[in-house]
């Protein structure tokens, strides 16, 4: 059977904009959930049913509304770690991604010594680059860099000169924010074990396409954020191995994170606790797991062919355009529906105000990926990013949009 997405776009209210007081209705071509995705109708209820029948604080008081979050809780746990194949004692609540990379440059960190290295790629979102600065003030580890390819991949060739015996960590993203390109992870976890190092995945651009089995890639960490997966904000998830929690000093100190306390001394929970000081964010975590049911039953095969050929329609037309530079893969192997590029001489944000007065909303900038843009010389791009409701109508827009800045120079 075809691909459903009116079926799918039907469980969004947001895509459904009502008239304003005088009758008109704004269209919403929503083409920017690289940066945020929009929420189905059966995430905001089952955050809602939370909040109405059973909140309360976790892991403290023994009474009904206090056990009933507990649950709820813990469940959102077991549902993230089904998610992605993993035990919930994997399974880290965060803020997000960037709090989960945050974590593992503290915790992880904390036993590299100075002259230890870690590699990232010029491609990584600023949350996955600035943390590794800051562990290199405080421990003086080396922080190197992949390059990217012509086409917006990181350069994996590069990677037998830039591992070493130094190598400990090599943290890169599993998709591009800005060029959608997929990461070779096979091809890094053969080079980190080849030194004995560990490997994280930035999988903030690459798990609302759906369920992964994380442990198969045999990575260390993992991180992702619920508000790019169709669930609320302030949510996200730190996977990590088994052995590596077990070897790693907490991130923050407080309630919940400890086994005992004295004025002299602390020991620790076991993970994941150890990592979750304070009241946790329990009804994004609710919502994040409901977000992460809705998203594996849908028909994500379909959802894939109906990305590709939506992929393939938007970079076609981009390419027929004069003074348009895709910047990224132009095929749609290996590649997320995140569609980055330049439009000469427009400033990208120029370009994302006037195709917003079109109902198009797309973003214009750097995309958090500064060393991204100064490598390739440009302030940063126009990105189109697709998820499982868009439809034609959204990429037409967009191509009709652009043709009319294009009438206005
Ligand atoms: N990594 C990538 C690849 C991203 O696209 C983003 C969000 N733009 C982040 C990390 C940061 O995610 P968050 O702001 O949710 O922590």
């Amino acid at each position: 059977m075809a691909y459903d997405v009116a079926a799918v776009r039907a469980q969004f209210p947001i895509l459904h904009p009502v008239a304003a007081d005088d009758g008109t209705v704004r269209p919403l071509h929503y083409l920017d959930n690289g940066a945020t995705a929009q929420v189905p109708r059966a995430v905001l209820d089952a955050m809602v049913a939370h909040e109405t029948t059973a909140r309360s604080n976790v892991h403290r008081s023994v009474h009904r509304l206090a056990e009933a979050a507990t649950r709820a809780y813990e469940g959102a746990r077991q549902d993230i770690a089904r998610f992605i194949g993993s035990q919930p004692a994997q399974v880290i609540f965060t803020s997000g991604t960037t709090a989960a990379i945050n974590l593992v440059a503290h915790c992880f960190g904390a036993r590299l010594r100075p002259g230890d290295e870690v590699l990232v790629s010029v491609l990584e979102h600023h949350s996955n680059i600035v943390p590794w600065q800051m562990l290199r003030e405080r421990s003086g580890i080396v922080m190197k860099a992949l390059p990217a390819t012509a086409d917006g991949r990181i350069d994996l060739d590069r990677l037998d000169d830039l591992v070493t015996d130094r190598t400990r960590l090599i943290a890169l993203t599993h998709a591009a924010n800005v060029t959608g390109a997929v990461t070779d992870v096979a091809r890094v976890v053969a080079a980190a074990r080849a030194v004995g190092a560990e490997v994280l995945l930035d999988g903030a651009q690459m798990v609302p396409h759906g369920p992964l089995d994380v442990p198969a890639l045999g990575v260390g960490f993992y991180c992702f954020s619920g508000h790019k997966m169709f669930g609320p904000n302030g949510i996200g998830v730190l996977w990590g191995r088994e052995d590596l929690l077990a070897d790693m000093p907490p991130f923050m100190g407080g309630g919940e994170m400890i086994a005992h306390v004295t004025l002299d001394r602390t020991s620790y929970a076991a993970p994941p606790m150890r990592f979750e000081a304070g009241t946790p964010p329990i009804t994004p975590a609710i919502g994040l797991a409901a977000a992460a049911r809705w998203l594996a039953g849908q028909d994500l095969a379909g959802a894939e062919a109906h990305l590709k050929q939506l992929t393939a329609l938007a970079i076609d037309g981009l390419s027929e355009m004069e003074g348009i530079s895709v910047i990224g893969p132009t095929g749609t192997q290996a590649r997320m529906p995140v569609i980055s590029f330049t439009m000469d001489p427009l400033h990208p944000h120029d370009v994302a105000q006037i195709l917003d007065s079109h109902g198009v909303a797309v973003r214009g900038g750097h995309h958090c990926a500064q060393p991204y843009m100064d490598s390739r010389d440009i302030a940063g791009t126009v990105r189109a990013s697709l998820a499982l409701y868009n439809d034609r109508d959204d990429v037409d827009a967009l191509l009709r949009g652009l043709h009319e800045v294009r009438a206005l120079l």
